[in-house]
């Protein structure tokens, strides 16, 4: 009988959802469904100082709205300090791991004066060469000794990381790790703590990094806003081109075929196609793809998608004073107006030009609602309304032209 293959997706919230969780969420996805598996998900929330309630829900949010649906209950390891507990407890006893007092502080700094002795728990490093077979990056070997005795808690109720995924993982009876290369160096670790408490070897395929267009490595820091899932939504981009563009990086299908649905994805995955170098965060290709999408939605499935909650469809009756966002100037708004047709026509970067303005403006009023607001109004004449992306992606360069000139006309 051949075993079940079970993947997981443990984000930690800590964040908002990034583009680098989507990929790992999808790559596990597809791969437990197309092997009629389990896809799990675990909120790795064990740091309780860092870890956000709001974080969590939105990640979760995400991941319906991108219809990655998970299999079985939702873990959580903040409700789990128990059966850690036990672990750590069993592997003291059998002589695997011990409590050590450490010296904390330093003496020559003023500031901190003196040290103060602190206990932790330690793992006993059996000190040996860990190889790993990994499905993107072939044989990987580890000389486990200058990892020394590393701390796995910091006390029986506190675990850390490695032995918290270890026992989860074990638990769970997942089969196949699939994260990214920012975490191979984990793996080691892990792999050694497995081994102590007994668990079997997962299979582990850890994924290229996802680079920006510079070929640096995408981070918040350098990039902000853009490496998150929530910026990408917020510019109307579908879920399904979303998922496509994500599936294409650090994978290809090896035909020249590039659009398809998730349920195709399921099917032509193949996680040993995964390349082993970067893989290129490509805004334009995803914008490219997402039009892709939207032209295979049906015109009814189009207005479905906003008629669900807005009647964005019937012409909009304007309230000239509602145009104006905040205590932004008629004539300003109507500058921005103007500039956003041009922009419209041109098939440019909306999103640019307002996060410019916002950022131009007095302080009362900035923000990229400066231009976005009068957009969305113009467009639907509705004080809620999806933004002003996917109205034009719905209504059609045509149309969304023709009602901003209208309210142009009316401020001038
Ligand atoms: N919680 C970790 C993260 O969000 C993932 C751990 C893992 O995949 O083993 O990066």
């Amino acid at each position: 009988m051949s075993q079940k293959i079970i993947t997981r997706f443990p984000p930690s919230p800590t964040g908002p959802m990034h583009i680098g969780n989507v990929r790992t969420a999808l790559f596990n996805y597809l791969y437990a469904k197309q092997n009629s598996g389990d896809f799990i998900v675990r909120v790795e929330d064990t740091d309780k100082a860092r870890s956000k309630k709001e974080h969590e829900e939105g990640m979760l949010e995400s991941l319906e709205w991108l219809g990655l649906k998970r299999n079985g209950e939702l873990w959580h390891q903040s409700e789990r300090t128990e059966i850690y507990k036990k672990y750590l407890q069993k592997l003291i006893d059998l002589g695997k791991a011990y409590i050590s007092t450490e010296t904390e502080g330093d003496p020559t700094s003023p500031r901190l004066r003196g040290t103060w002795n602190r206990e932790v728990i330690r793992f006993k490093n059996p000190n040996k060469q860990v190889t790993f077979e990994d499905l993107v990056r072939g044989t990987v070997g580890f000389d486990t000794r200058e990892l020394g005795d590393f701390i796995i808690a910091k006390n029986l109720e506190e675990p850390l990381y490695h032995l918290a995924v270890v026992v989860d993982d074990f638990e769970s009876g997942v089969t196949h790790v699939i994260r990214g290369e920012d975490h191979i160096s984990n793996t080691p670790r892990q792999i050694l703590l497995q081994e102590a408490i007994g668990a079997p070897r997962p299979v582990y395929a850890h994924l290229p990094l996802i680079l920006a267009s510079d070929r640096s490595k995408l981070s918040k820091r350098k990039h902000g806003e853009s490496v998150s899932l929530g910026y990408y939504r917020e510019k109307g981009y579908l879920p399904q081109a979303i998922l496509n563009y994500m599936a294409l990086l650090g994978w290809n299908p090896g035909t020249d075929q590039e659009i398809f649905t998730l349920d195709e994805l399921i099917k032509v995955f193949n996680i040993s196609k995964i390349h082993k170098g970067g893989a290129i965060f490509d805004e334009k290709k995803l914008e490219w793809m997402n039009k892709q999408h939207i032209n295979l939605l049906s015109p009814e499935e189009k207005q479905k998608i906003i008629a669900r909650e807005f009647d964005v469809t019937s012409v909009p009756v304007i309230d000239k004073t509602k145009v104006c966002w905040k205590d932004v100037s008629q004539s300003e708004t109507l500058k921005h107006l103007e500039r956003a047709v041009e922009i419209i026509k041109n098939n440019g970067d909306l999103m640019a030009y307002a996060i410019e303005m916002g950022k131009a403006s007095p302080s009362q009023s900035r923000g990229r609602g400066n231009v976005l607001w009068p957009l969305r109004y113009a467009l639907t004449g509705l004080e809620k309304s999806p933004d002003p992306f996917t109205l034009i992606a719905i209504l059609g360069v045509e149309e969304s032209i023709k009602r901003v000139e209208k309210v142009i006309e009316l401020l001038k």
